[in-house]
């Protein structure tokens, strides 16, 4: 039995903000695009309650709704949604072939990776229990919600030292807790988050347990143990917020081998483009974003992508 292939022009793989939004246009431009979902539909915006950040919501607006918006405007332009992930990608050659989970086989003049990346997690019981009520991955999205107030950051890499200067202009302390007896970031970085009175850096520290109260969907940190690595002591900070900042990782193992990345799998991309080392296959949002990782850049690109394609695609016609 010949095995059946489907004919696409754009092939959207992924469904955050950037997929969404490259499907908005894609569909807009008769690209008839296909998108799969993946595990997380809708993206990491579906696992918080509150966006303040995204333009055009005055009163801010709840990430999971969000998502469901975005989905139907790219529906609504003729992106066909669907459940499902692909799970192997051959971009070796045009038209790109690629096969989903429920065993579809898709072969695309242009693909647009828009797989985003998650946060790496400490892994302890109560990071889980507090996530979205107290515990965030994401300072620039959650600082503003502990303005005045006392938080702890983890980690000791650039994007700690950023979290930690960045709520420092928010909230009245920051602890950093940081495992070693030296941070990794830039000595650019370290100087400023040493210079900064209200940062605390707790060297050789590891937290045992994030505490607070939850009463149903209602969460509240107020403290975390620490254990000092060295002599074993332990000690509570009172905390409302904790922030994880050991670092992200891109969802692009499917395309390792095939395209370019970072040393990290962050896919490059051309600078100001979407455009990735391969003709016909674009790269949007947090995939290949190792700075901003906010929902507005990740539709920002997604857009780009969805231009980039049509352009493509029309100078092969
Ligand atoms: P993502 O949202 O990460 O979506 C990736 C998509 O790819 C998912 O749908 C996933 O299922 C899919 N996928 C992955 N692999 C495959 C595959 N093999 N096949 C098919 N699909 C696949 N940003 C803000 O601007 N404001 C905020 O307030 C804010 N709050 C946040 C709160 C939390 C808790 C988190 C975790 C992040 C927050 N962010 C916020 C960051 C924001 O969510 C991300 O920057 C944004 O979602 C990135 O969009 P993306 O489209 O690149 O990818
Ligand atoms: P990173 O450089 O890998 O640093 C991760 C940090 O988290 C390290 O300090 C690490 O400790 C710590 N860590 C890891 N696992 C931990 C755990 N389980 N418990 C406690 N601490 C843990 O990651 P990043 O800071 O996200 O940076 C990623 C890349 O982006 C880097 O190349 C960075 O330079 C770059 N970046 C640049 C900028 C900028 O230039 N403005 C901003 C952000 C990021 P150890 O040091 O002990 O391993």
């Amino acid at each position: 039995m010949s095995e059946s292939i489907e004919k696409v022009k754009t092939l959207i793989i992924g469904s955050g903000p950037a997929g969404y939004t490259a499907g908005i246009y894609a569909g807009r431009a008769a690209l008839n695009p296909v998108m799969y979902q993946g595990m997380q539909p809708g993206g990491q915006l579906t696992i918080t309650t509150e966006v303040e950040n995204f333009p055009g919501y005055p009163e801010g607006t709840d990430g999971p709704a969000m998502m469901e918006d975005l989905k139907k405007q790219a529906e609504r332009y003729g992106t066909d949604v669907r459940w499902g992930e692909i799970v192997e990608a051959d971009l070796s050659k045009r038209p790109f072939i690629c096969k989903s989970d429920d065993g579809n086989t898709i072969e695309a003049e242009t693909v647009i990776i828009a797989t985003g990346a998650s946060a790496q997690w400490l892994g302890l019981p109560s990071e889980k229990e507090y996530n979205g009520g107290g515990v965030s991955a994401c300072a620039t999205c959650d600082g503003f919600f502990y303005k005045g107030k006392d938080v702890a950051v983890v980690g000791g890499g650039d994007t700690a030292c950023e979290e930690a200067v960045y709520l420092a202009n928010i909230v009245n302390k920051v602890y950093m807790i940081v495992r070693r007896d030296e941070l990794r970031a830039s000595k650019a970085m370290q100087e400023r988050v040493k210079k900064n009175p209200k940062i605390e850096i707790l060297w050789n520290h590891n937290t045992k347990e994030i505490v607070g109260t939850s009463m149903g969907f209602t969460k509240a940190v107020n403290g975390a143990i620490l254990i000092n690595n060295k002599t074993n002591e332990e000690k509570k900070i009172n905390i409302e917020g904790f922030f994880v900042a050991i670092g992200h990782t891109p969802n692009s193992g499917i395309f390792k081998g095939q395209i370019d990345m970072d040393e990290t799998g962050y896919i490059n991309t051309v600078p100001g483009t979407s455009k990735t080392n391969i003709e016909g296959v674009f790269a949007a949002g947090d995939v290949q974003d190792t700075i901003y990782r906010q929902a507005i850049t990740a539709a920002g690109t997604g857009c780009m992508a969805a231009i980039e394609a049509e352009r493509f695609i029309s100078e092969q016609e």
